[in-house]
């Protein structure tokens, strides 16, 4: 008798809270009962987040926190807040308190900005971003948590497509609890920035993870936890796996001799690098772990970013302080590029345009939020290089790689040596 009231009292609740029906039919929120979820608005205090038309994000992420919060609990949830108030607090606090919490689930709620120029593009459309913690040590609540999330603001949330990635951000880092970090849209978008500021939004927004966390326990019960735990039964076990660390990771998305030189040269000069491959450390590398649990899930991602994602993963695995990444691509411009946000990002750039100039080859720097610049703990450059317009001898068929080799060996050298 009680449950069947819960549950009619709970739908009741929904329907009230949204004119959207299809937030209340046919789901289950019974499980979100009894669970530990900790929530974390991002940034707060001084550090507003993004500030785009008259808008802060931190008031936007609380905001929707709150809502979120109350919703939790009346369906009884235990619910801890990394902050309720506008105030500041350090990643690292965060991180700890997710630690000592040891929640059933951490839910980090922000809202995306990029660089300008990424806006200004005449092709911009908005998207939301979920990314689910590369580093946690489960298969399966890693997975499902993604999964659940992708799929609750692919179908409620109305922003664009949605792009499921995995993360490396602090807050996601516990390898204990499954956690997850939304962006649910760019703040360059006006007409949406402005709609967000009404409370309305704030509501929409967190019934739609309210729907991600219900189907999220609902997938860790019965049948779906026992068809996850098939698919995820081949994923090679943390322990068994080594942590050797690099200095450096290098990367062609192109072919990864083109790096080879490179690699060699600082491993005599006594710095430890290695680039990726096929056999990426024989795959008894961590990086086989998260390899392994994306494949599950291959079809939920966009296929021009998989090598991306591998790419990341295998710098962050090796802990790479520096990640060199090139390739050679005719639409685009001989460039060096860094994360906007990085000054490390910038100086790297400037000792690689400094050293390919050296070697005949002129690139621009151009800060961006490319995935692999913006996810891996290194220090991250990507070079292309424009076979037309480098001055490289095309028409013999193959690229002065030495040159190449040179100039990123000596600029890696010099950025680590000044650092
Ligand atoms: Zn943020």
């Amino acid at each position: 008798m009680y449950k069947p009231l819960l549950v009619t009292a709970v739908v009741f609740f929904i329907a009230l809270l949204n004119t959207n029906l299809s937030f209340a039919q046919g789901v289950d929120y019974s499980n979100i009962k009894g669970r530990v979820i900790m929530l974390d608005p991002g940034h707060g205090g001084d550090d507003s987040g993004a500030i785009r038309h008259g808008v802060k994000e931190s008031y936007l992420n609380l905001a929707v926190a709150l809502n979120l919060k109350k919703y939790l609990e009346i369906l009884g949830a235990k619910v801890i807040m990394t902050r309720d108030e506008d105030r500041a607090v350090p990643l690292n606090a965060r991180y700890d308190e997710t630690a000592n919490a040891s929640p059933d689930l951490f839910v980090s709620l922000h809202h995306n900005d990029a660089s300008d120029g990424f806006y200004q593009k005449p092709d911009f459309k908005n998207y939301t971003e979920v990314y689910f913690s590369a580093l946690y040590d489960g298969g399966l609540e890693n997975i499902n948590s993604g999964l659940s999330f992708y799929e609750a603001f692919r179908k409620l949330h109305g922003v664009g497509s949605v792009k499921l990635k995995p993360g490396y951000f602090k807050v996601i880092r516990n390898k204990k609890v499954p956690s997850i970090l939304m962006e649910p849209f760019f703040m360059g978008e006006e007409k949406l920035v402005r709609r967000a500021a009404y409370p309305s939004y704030a509501r929409h927004e967190a019934l739609v993870y309210l729907r991600a966390a219900a189907d999220y326990f609902n997938k860790m019960k019965g049948d779906a936890r026992e068809n996850a735990a098939v698919q995820t039964a081949a994923i090679p076990s943390l322990d068994a796996l080594s942590l050797e660390t690099f200095d450096v990771f290098l990367n062609s998305a192109t072919n990864e001799a083109f790096l080879k030189t490179a690699e060699e040269l600082l491993n005599i000069a006594g710095i430890k690098a290695v680039s990726n491959g096929d056999n990426f450390l024989d795959d008894k590398n961590i990086s086989a772990h998260y390899i392994s649990k994306l494949m599950t899930i291959k079809d939920y991602f966009e296929p021009d970013m998989f090598s991306g994602y591998i790419e990341a993963i295998r710098s962050n695995s090796v802990g790479a302080k520096v990640h060199v990444s090139l390739s050679f691509d005719r639409s685009r411009p001989s460039a060096a590029y860094a994360y906007y946000r990085s000054d490390n990002g910038k100086k790297l750039c400037e000792k690689l345009i400094e050293n390919f100039k050296t070697a005949g080859i002129n690139l621009e720097f151009k800060p961006d939020s490319f995935y692999v610049l913006s996810s891996t703990s290194a220090v991250t450059a990507v070079i292309n290089i424009n076979p037309d317009t480098a001055g490289l001898d095309t028409a013999a068929g193959r690229h002065n790689m030495f040159k190449v080799n040179m100039a990123v060996y000596s600029a890696i050298k010099g950025y680590l040596a000044k650092k």
